[in-house]
């Protein structure tokens, strides 16, 4: 017998889109079930496209999280906004997330004239609705917002645009979050799976390393140093990864790349002690990713004005 097409089988990409920290990479995490994409709390943790392929039954959803979109300054946000609004044109159904909750200060039937929505969100959805995709508002974190707030919330939004569906969930929580693929669907052109069963992402493992330990830059130094920072996977060795005896190893060595001589210092920390636990961090995330034991060698290094760098922004994948 030959294998037919699941009837009603549905594959098609959709983009998340927003500003940065709205929440779009924990989501794409959460509903692949793995974490694939850098998350922080800091806005521009993500730099590049990555794609997490999400499965339900007669459903293949193909997310794309790219670098929230913000006002460039420099190459390297150009390249980043660049790659967020490019990606508008290719896939089936956007999904425009943005943060439930009211303005700080505001309260809802406060009798004064607030605009919920904001006029930035309202520059932005002006610019989605360009490319002429089904727009589906996903409202991020309910778990910050009262649930009586939550309703007058989803009507101003539903009077400021006009979305193809309107959808609240938390993923940090997973409150509502599982049926949002449902939803999505329908927007998804018919056909079958494009990618094999036990993928859940583009990125190749390298890249994801890369990612791994750019996140935690992110989440252990301060103020500008993350921003100014890139990896490069000089070696990935997978020689011992089949072993007879006992469980496989890789060996990745990386170097960060940082602005100043200074920054260096923070990244090192006090005895290398800093670069240690970033090591050490990483380095677990990697091990469960990639089902072995991982030593991770990490280097920094020193590029002033590397963001500006033609030449090293390509190499490392960013333009
Ligand atoms: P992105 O820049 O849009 O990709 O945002 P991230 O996914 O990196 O998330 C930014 C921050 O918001 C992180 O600290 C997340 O833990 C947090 N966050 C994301 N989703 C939720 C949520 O549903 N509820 C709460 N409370 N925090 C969230
Ligand atoms: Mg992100």
């Amino acid at each position: 017998m030959r294998a037919s097409l699941p009837t009603g089988s549905r594959s098609g990409f959709a983009l998340l889109f927003g500003k940065p920290n709205v929440g779009k990479s924990t989501l794409l995490n959460h509903l692949v079930g793995e974490h694939l994409a850098a998350v922080s709390p800091r806005p521009q943790t993500t730099r590049q496209r990555l794609l997490g392929i999400v499965r339900q039954p007669g459903t293949e959803l193909l997310l794309v999280d790219a670098p929230g979109v913000h006002q460039p300054r420099g190459l390297l946000h150009r390249a980043m906004v660049e790659a967020a609004t490019s990606a508008l044109a290719e896939v089936d159904v956007v999904l425009y997330l943005a943060e439930a909750g009211w303005p700080a200060g505001a309260q809802p039937g406060s009798g004064v004239d607030i605009d919920v929505v904001g006029q930035a969100h309202r520059d932005l959805l002006r610019a989605v609705k360009k490319a002429g995709k089904p727009v589906v508002l996903v409202l991020t974190k309910i778990d910050l917002v009262e649930r009586p707030k939550l309703l007058p919330i989803i009507d101003a939004w539903r009077q400021a645009f006009d979305f193809a569906d309107i959808y609240p969930l938390s993923a940090l929580t997973g409150e509502n979050a599982s049926g949002l693929v449902g939803v999505v669907r329908q927007y998804l052109p018919e056909g079958p799976p494009l990618y094999p069963e036990e993928q859940m992402t583009d990125a190749s493992e390298r890249a994801l390393a890369a990612e791994f330990i750019r996140e935690q830059l992110f989440l252990k130094t301060q103020e500008e140093v993350p921003y100014g920072t890139a990896v490069a996977i000089d070696a990935f060795d997978e020689q011992e990864r089949e072993s007879d005896r006992g469980p496989g190893l890789v060996r990745i060595e990386a170097t960060i790349i940082v602005e100043r001589a200074s920054h260096k210092g923070i990244v090192l920390g006090k005895g290398g002690e800093r670069l240690k636990e970033i090591g050490t961090e990483a380095r677990k995330r990697l091990e469960k990713l990639l089902g072995c034991r991982v030593w991770l060698g990490l280097h920094v290094r020193v590029v002033p004005g590397w963001t500006e760098k033609r030449a090293l922004l390509s190499e490392l994948g960013l333009t």
